[in-house]
């Protein structure tokens, strides 16, 4: 680990762990006046903790616990600069972005040239719980996907009671809040197409040149990641749906059909050159 990184990391989990030891004493008088308010619960800040002992140039932390006490982890590769966020598997049957995403740190590992000036902050699996017992919902049976605070939040069984009401969703939005995402990648499946929301429209036709899935514009879903990120705050939001059966694909396959996609939105908008991909796996088999 380089000396910058590692103060860099340091500092993160500094500033957040020192924020929720600062502001215990405060917390608790908020915590009880909303829940005697009756308010919505806010934010509070969860501290960054280092994960296992990274390679160099890579930084890697544990940003939240499922509802079941799994990890989430999150992992940070480049420079500071341009931040593109990738979440992976926020629905836990639609695991095929996890692979990709887990390789792309490899390349990145490989190729700093890459992310030179640019920072890739990934979230392999954001839904640990349902990805466990391949279910889109997380153990409680809400789906993240529809639980992020936004004025389109609508109460349902899939919902939660309230927004952010799951650790999991929290544990993303923290990641948002901390690393400030210039832009934000989310995968799914199995629609095939790229959907996007907020200013994502640009992004969405530039990557889409990298592989054979269209722009397609399927409407905000109520508290959705899409809609919090990209429409409340500005963050051009991608919603990357691969094609059905893409989580039983090799690992190999997909990056061979997804790989330069992936590192088109993180080049964005400059292009991705052929010669910076072919022949990697072969070289760095998964
Ligand atoms: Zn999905």
């Amino acid at each position: 680990m380089t000396e910058r990184s590692r103060e860099t990391r340091e500092s993160i989990a500094a500033i957040d762990i020192s924020r929720s030891y600062r502001g215990k004493g405060l917390l608790f008088l908020l915590s009880a006046a909303l829940l005697i308010l009756g308010c919505r619960p806010r934010l509070l800040p969860l501290p960054l903790l280092p994960a296992s002992v990274p390679p160099p140039g890579i930084e890697s932390f544990i940003v939240g616990r499922s509802v079941e006490g799994r990890p989430i982890e999150c992992v940070a590769a480049g420079e500071a600069g341009d931040v593109l966020l990738i979440i992976a598997s926020i629905h836990g049957d639609e695991t095929g972005g996890t692979p990709l995403v887990r390789h792309l740190i490899k390349v990145l590992e490989a190729r700093r040239d890459l992310v030179r000036s640019r920072r890739v902050v990934v979230i392999p699996e954001a839904n640990p719980d349902g990805v466990a017992r391949r279910s889109r919902h997380n153990a409680r049976g809400i789906d993240l996907n529809r639980n992020f605070d936004t004025p389109n939040w609508s109460p349902g069984r899939r919902a939660g009671e309230i927004p952010f009401s799951e650790p999991e969703s929290r544990a993303i939005a923290m990641v948002i809040r901390t690393f400030r995402p210039d832009r934000i990648v989310s995968i799914h499946e199995p629609l095939g197409c790229i959907d996007y929301d907020g200013h994502g429209e640009a992004m969405a036709m530039g990557i889409a040149e990298y592989s054979d899935l269209p722009v397609r514009k399927l409407g905000g879903r109520p508290g959705s990641l899409g809609s919090y990120a990209g429409v409340d705050k500005g963050i051009p939001t991608i919603t990357l749906e691969l094609p059905p059966g893409a989580s039983e694909v090799p690992s190999r396959v997909l990056w061979e059909a997804y790989g330069t996609l992936l590192l088109s939105a993180v080049r964005y908008p400059d292009p991705v050159r052929e010669l910076e991909i072919s022949g990697f796996f072969r070289n760095h088999p998964h």
